[in-house]
């Protein structure tokens, strides 16, 4: 079945590491063109693109910054003169308690995980009104949708980037443009992977399916957002969180 994902340019925030990692390689493993967005960690980036081929190209760019935005959707212009599918991936978690939590790392959770897709976002929506066509998925989580204790200004980052979603939605559907969101659970990656081992039994104790998700279980939403298999699903939020009740 061609799921309509060869030749497509593909960009992908944060596309290194974790999730990011998998959703690049799980469309450059279908004939996509993956450009693979970095901030800090140039070395995985770097490798990644080199194992993935296909013309693959990485780009460092903090995606909070408008100007290191606009240079990395220039090259993309410059470069491949299209863009098919964007996906905004890069995120960060500071774990603080309401009271706790430092202006500076409110600021830097919704700069980075709010303003960056939206950054992003503009860049993207102008290529591909032109194009008339295009697919935006934004990695949105489990506790943009249900909040959590300890993660106050990540949730509202992360519920933020739905409304964010279901507008840009709205207003790009003419434009033959889709945009939707996937929410994910628990995931293994080092975002976790230094959680206290107890809160990590909770969590998968949470889950229905009653393990931890891997980065290839959200990478295979988003394909499938990614694919012409999902033409006519757009505003939507996509859980991957093996049923988890929190
Ligand atoms: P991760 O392993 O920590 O990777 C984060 C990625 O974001 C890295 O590639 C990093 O690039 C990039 N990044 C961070 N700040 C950036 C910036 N300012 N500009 C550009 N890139 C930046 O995390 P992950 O678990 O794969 O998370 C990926 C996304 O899924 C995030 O949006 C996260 O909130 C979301 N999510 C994760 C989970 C989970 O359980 N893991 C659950 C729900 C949602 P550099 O290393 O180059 O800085």
């Amino acid at each position: 079945m061609d799921l309509g994902i060869s030749g497509k340019i593909v960009l992908v925030t944060g596309g290194g590491r974790g999730i990011g990692k998998a959703v690049s390689e799980t469309f450059s493993n279908l004939g996509a063109t993956v450009i693979i967005n970095y901030n800090k960690n140039k070395e995985p980036a770097e490798s990644l693109t080199k194992k993935l081929g296909n013309g693959s190209l990485c780009i460092k760019a903090d995606v909070s910054k408008s100007a290191d935005v606009k240079q990395m959707f220039d090259t993309v212009k410059e470069k491949f003169g299209r863009l098919d599918i964007l996906v905004n991936n890069a995120g960060i978690l500071k774990d603080a308690l309401l009271m706790m939590i430092r202006e500076e790392d409110y600021n830097s959770i919704i700069d980075i995980n709010l303003k960056g897709p939206f950054l992003c976002m503009q860049h993207a929506a102008k290529m591909m009104l032109r194009q008339r066509s295009g697919k935006i998925i934004n990695i949105s989580s489990i506790i943009g949708v249900n909040g959590n204790s300890g993660q106050t200004h990540y949730s509202a980052s992360k519920a933020g980037l739905i409304g964010l979603t279901k507008s840009a939605a709205k207003e790009l559907g003419r434009f033959g443009i889709t945009v939707n969101a996937v929410a994910p659970g628990f995931i293994d990656t080092d975002m976790t992977k230094d959680m206290k081992d107890e809160i990590k039994k909770d969590l998968i104790a949470s889950t229905s399916l009653g393990r931890i998700g891997k980065p290839e279980d959200v990478a295979k939403v988003v394909l499938f957002l990614g694919s012409n298999l999902s033409d006519y699903v757009s505003g939507q939020v996509i859980g991957v969180d093996g049923c988890q009740i929190i």
